[in-house]
């Protein structure tokens, strides 16, 4: 990776990223401004706007009074570290040492940008789904590697297992995974979860799997990658405790590895943060540790979320495939005479008081056409919030094909 230098030779760095040549200002951002600016519902940008469990809620605004206020260890506190060794023997089975083989990061995009920096060099693939998001792009480009695909199809966007033998090649360093998945919120099973360990290890790569919304399943089970045979040695697991508790804004995350990875991650990460988020480290250790009932209870609610807004989406006249997992429901737009969905979520504001996200935000300019008429929702919102959305979407009008 080459990232020293001046500004010019950075910005040279950059040049090489987006499509237009440029890293582009991120597509959430650009719509929660959006969202502000015309008054809109935002189900553009995936956070809830509910707080989370009270005990963690107390326990921040307890480690802030009781003087949790300054720089943590470097790896993480170790009531954290343990918590999340003690997650992923609780609901998984896997064994971590929280000293060697945990590392706290800056929320799970932390972890992605210090994993991609430290094991990749210039020019090696790194091979992730596509629709993508949006990090993984810029980030992969950051460290120089070169971003190989495997299409995610509409409707059921999962992945074709001979698309996945063709893009994991020897050139391959890392296999970047993420279910369940945004923006489709597909969860892949255990079959091809099967054939991505058998890759890697024909093509000595390693997989890298992002499980931020690993207790936001509807019905369907999560299982971690880590936890197949033959899988553990050379996977590094990412997670964040900002879906799971509802506090993005804490970025809270870690990563779970053999030892040898951490340490190649944290000579990384010691310059990008160094640490983070003192007081919100013991409050998401007491999240880590609440009962089976918060974590079976928040999928619930969101499950129940979810239906809400795909019912209401349909009535809309939408076409929209059923998300297993996460905060959003991909919508077709066709069905109402819209095919570009990134026109149209400018003038959704206008049309129907809604903000949302094109899917083309997480495609690659030359791999966009499957994907011009789809729309993201996010529905990780508060009942009447979705309910008075999906009020104003139903007033939405067929056109005559644009
Ligand atoms: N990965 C995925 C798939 C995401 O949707 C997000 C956004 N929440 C992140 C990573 C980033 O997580 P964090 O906010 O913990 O950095
Ligand atoms: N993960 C969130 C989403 O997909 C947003 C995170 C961000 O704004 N970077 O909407």
């Amino acid at each position: 990776m080459v990232v020293s230098g001046s500004w010019g030779r950075a910005a040279r760095g950059a040049m090489l990223l987006g499509d237009n040549g440029q890293l582009s200002p991120t597509i959430f951002a650009e719509m929660s401004a959006l969202a502000v600016s015309t008054g809109a519902i935002n189900l553009g940008q995936g956070f809830p706007d509910e707080d989370g469990p009270p005990e963690v809620l107390e326990a921040a605004r307890k480690a802030i009074a009781d003087g949790v206020n300054q720089y943590p260890p470097g790896r993480g506190i170790p009531a954290l570290r343990t918590a999340i060794a003690d997650h992923q023997r609780r609901f998984y089975g896997l064994e971590f040492d929280p000293d060697t083989e945990v590392l706290v990061t800056a929320g799970a995009t932390e972890a992605l940008a210090s994993v991609l920096l430290a094991l990749t060099d210039n020019g090696d693939e790194v091979v992730t789904f596509e629709p993508f998001y949006d990090a993984y792009g810029a980030l992969i480009g950051l460290g120089r590697a070169r971003h190989v695909t495997v299409p995610l199809r509409a409707p059921n966007f999962q992945p074709d297992p001979d698309d996945l033998r063709a893009a994991v090649t020897d050139r391959t360093r890392i296999i970047l995974i993420n279910s369940p998945h945004n923006p489709t919120g597909t969860v892949l099973g255990r079959e091809t979860l099967e054939l991505i360990v058998e890759l890697a290890h024909q093509h000595d790569a390693l997989i890298v799997t992002d499980e931020v919304y690993e207790h936001l399943t509807f019905g369907v089970p999560h299982i971690p990658v880590a936890t197949l045979p033959g899988a553990r040695e050379r996977t590094i697991s990412i997670s964040s405790g900002g879906k799971t508790f509802s506090t993005t804004g804490w970025k809270i995350g870690w990563i779970t590895a053999p030892s040898s990875y951490v340490d190649a991650i944290v000579a990384v990460k010691q310059f990008l943060t160094y640490v983070n988020g003192a007081p919100f480290q013991p409050a998401i250790a007491v999240g880590l540790g609440l009962p089976d009932s918060f974590f079976i209870g928040a999928a619930a609610t969101l499950q129940a979320k979810r239906d809400l807004l795909s019912a209401g989406l349909m009535d809309a006249g939408f076409a929209v495939t059923l998300p297993q997992a996460g905060y959003f429901v991909v919508a077709d737009a066709a069905p109402l005479g819209y095919s570009d969905s990134a026109a149209l979520s400018r003038e959704l504001p206008a049309l129907a008081g809604v903000v949302a996200v094109p899917l083309t935000a997480f495609v690659r300019e030359d791999k966009r056409e499957p994907y011009r008429s789809l729309l993201r929702f996010a529905y990780c919102k508060r009942e009447d919030v979705l309910r008075q959305a999906v009020a104003q979407l139903g007033g939405l009008t067929r056109v005559a094909g644009r």
